[in-house]
Parts: structure tokens; C-alpha cells; sequence
């Protein structure tokens, strides 16, 4: 089969692998179209360490089983299945999780074929437009952050970074029923996408107008996004830190303490949370048809990545289309 393998910074190469082979309780599946994640393109530079030069990438997948041809996504957290956090259905606690896409052993979703355990192949509908499903595992974050901050009817919610993990943010606080949503974005082609949405799209330099939000989803994660949702919030608001731009930050202990404010991490989602995200998919919620921007081929995806971490493609989700 042919895959993506990422050499090493800003090395990305379209080769030839042997197809994986399915063990017992695996499923193999041909892979119709993988997503471009930040989490990818900051691996694909070096920046967060969290990518192995020869892996393939690749977590946010749609595909057809390769016996039934059957559309389904897959939930790319796979749990030791034998800890209390697995037992909870709770797999992103999991102390021995490994992660497709992530995890270089792992068998992966920017190739032709890939395996996953049966237990993390969720079906769709047959009929629904095949590049939903790889949409699932982003809404799935952003899902699973709304829930972290408890966002609920009445909350007003200031989701920081309008990228798709912010996108995602935003639909789930509507879907957990706050009352008013704002995304502050530096990008005007990202801020005309949220407004698209209908959501309040705010340059952070105008975040001073905001009236102050009882829950923040900061889906940047650095000290400057952070310091805006402390200081667009009110006292004892939730701040859900589910951004990874910056592997340290630095905060304002006062607007913690003094304010009881409550910062809480958000990772990745609950099992039941993913097959609930894909439900919702499936159910085609209105906004979703704007949520990808480009599908690329497979060998035009390492030309696709160079653009986007150079910024001369600001494109919100970007596509590999893995079948030749
Ligand atoms: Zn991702
Ligand atoms: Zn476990």
C-alpha cells in the first residue's frame, strides 16, 4: 500500500508499506479520506515533539471496511482495556492509552489501508457525504471540551481560536445550549467561517467589548490565549484548556485564586462521547458542509502540509484523499 511517512521537520514523503495484516478482534479498513490536524502539522515541524521520524500520521479518518465496504470513522484512542479509567469507558485517562496517529507502532490513517480494533470502528450512515466522517474526531474534542467546562443553557461562552478545534468548540457549546457564543480569531478567513456558523467572531484586540463570559474554551493554549479568556471572563467562570500551541504557559495567579476562576484540561473525548459525536454527524447538523475547506490527493498531501505550516494556505480543514 502506499502511506504517508514523515521522515523527520518538514519531511514528508509518499511510499510504499506492506499492507497490515488484521489480528484477531481487528478490522482492516481502506481508508477514503484522513484530515490534517494541528496536532499533525506541528509534529510534521518538529514543534511539539510529539511525532517519530518514520511513522505515518493520521487520526481523523473516514473509510470503508474492506470486506462489507461499510462507511465508518474511527475513535483513535485505544485504551489498555484492563485499568479503571478503560473500565469507566474513560480510554483518554487511561495511563497505557496509545493513540492512532500518534503512537509510531500503531497502524495509521494517512495510507491506503489501515487496521483498528472492532471496538473502535464506529459505523455511519451509507449515504452520508463520506468527508463527515472524518470530522468526527474533531467535533468529538470540541465535544468533550464543552462538557469539561459544563456548558450549559444561560452560559455565555468565549471559545479562544477559531481554527477546527475551536469550530468544533463552538458547535458544541450551542449544542449544550449556552445562550451566546463569541470566537476570537486573528484570522479574517477563519472569523468570516465562525460568522458563517453564527457565532460572534471577535478580533482578540476587540475582546475589551465582550460582555464577560461564565465559560471559556481556549482552544489555542499559550499564555496570550489564556490571558484573554482570564480577563474576558467573570469571576468564577470555568476555563477549559483544551489548545496545545505551547508546551508551557505562564498565568495570572490573582485571577485564579482571588476570582475563583477554575482552569480544567480537556483531552480527546470518552468512547461513548466519540459514538455520540458521530450520531450527531450523521443526524447532518446544519454548518457542517462549510467546516472542510480543500481535499487534496494523496500524492499532493506533503506539498498540502509544506503550505499550510509555511501559512501560505490559510485553510481551516484540510483532506487527504487516500485512494488512488
Ligand atoms: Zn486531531
Ligand atoms: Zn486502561
Amino acid at each position: 500500500m502506499r502511506a504517508l511517512v514523515f521522515r523527520g521537520p518538514s519531511d514528508l514523503v509518499v511510499a510504499d508499506r506492506p499492507d497490515p495484516v488484521p489480528d484477531a478482534g481487528e478490522v482492516l479498513l481502506r481508508i477514503v479520506a484522513t484530515g490534517i490536524c494541528g496536532s499533525d502539522l506541528h509534529g510534521y515541524t518538529g514543534e511539539n515533539g510529539r511525532r517519530h521520524p518514520g511513522q505515518v500520521m493520521g487520526h481523523e479518518t473516514v473509510a470503508r471496511t474492506a470486506d462489507t465496504g461499510r462507511l465508518v470513522t474511527v475513535n483513535p484512542v485505544m485504551g489498555c482495556g484492563d485499568c479503571p479509567a478503560c473500565a469507566a469507558g474513560t480510554e483518554q485517562l487511561c495511563a497505557r492509552r496509545r493513540v492512532i496517529g500518534v503512537d509510531p507502532s500503531v497502524s495509521s490513517a494517512f495510507a491506503e489501508l489501515m487496521v483498528a480494533p472492532a471496538a473502535n470502528v464506529v459505523p455511519l450512515p451509507d449515504d452520508l457525504p463520506e468527508e463527515y466522517g472524518a470530522l468526527v474526531e474533531p467535533l468529538a474534542v470540541g465535544h468533550h471540551a464543552a462538557l469539561r467546562g459544563q456548558v450549559g443553557a444561560g452560559d455565555r461562552v468565549l471559545v479562544v481560536g477559531g481554527g477546527p478545534i475551536g469550530q468544533a468548540a463552538a458547535l458544541a457549546a450551542r449544542r449544550a445550549g449556552a445562550t451566546a457564543i463569541a470566537v476570537s480569531e486573528p484570522s479574517a478567513s477563519r472569523r468570516a467561517l465562525v460568522d458563517r456558523l453564527g457565532f460572534a467572531a471577535v478580533e482578540p484586540g476587540a475582546l475589551a467589548d465582550l460582555d464577560p463570559v461564565t465559560v471559556v474554551l481556549d482552544a489555542v493554549g499559550s499564555t496570550a490565549s489564556l490571558r484573554d479568556g482570564l480577563a474576558a471572563s467573570t469571576l468564577g467562570a470555568r476555563i477549559v484548556l483544551v489548545g496545545m500551541n505551547a508546551p508551557q504557559v505562564s498565568l495570572s495567579a490573582y485571577e485564579i485564586s482571588t476570582q475563583e476562576r477554575s482552569i480544567v484540561g480537556s483531552f480527546c473525548y470518552t468512547s461513548r462521547e466519540f459514538a455520540d459525536t458521530a450520531a450527531w454527524v450523521a443526524s447532518r447538523p446544519p454548518g457542517l458542509e462549510s467546516l472542510v475547506d480543500d481535499q487534496v490527493p494523496f500524492d499532493e498531501a506533503p506539498r498540502a502540509f509544506a503550505r499550510l505550516a509555511s501559512g501560505e494556505l490559510d485553510a481551516s480543514k484540510v483532506l487527504v484523499r487516500c485512494q488512488p
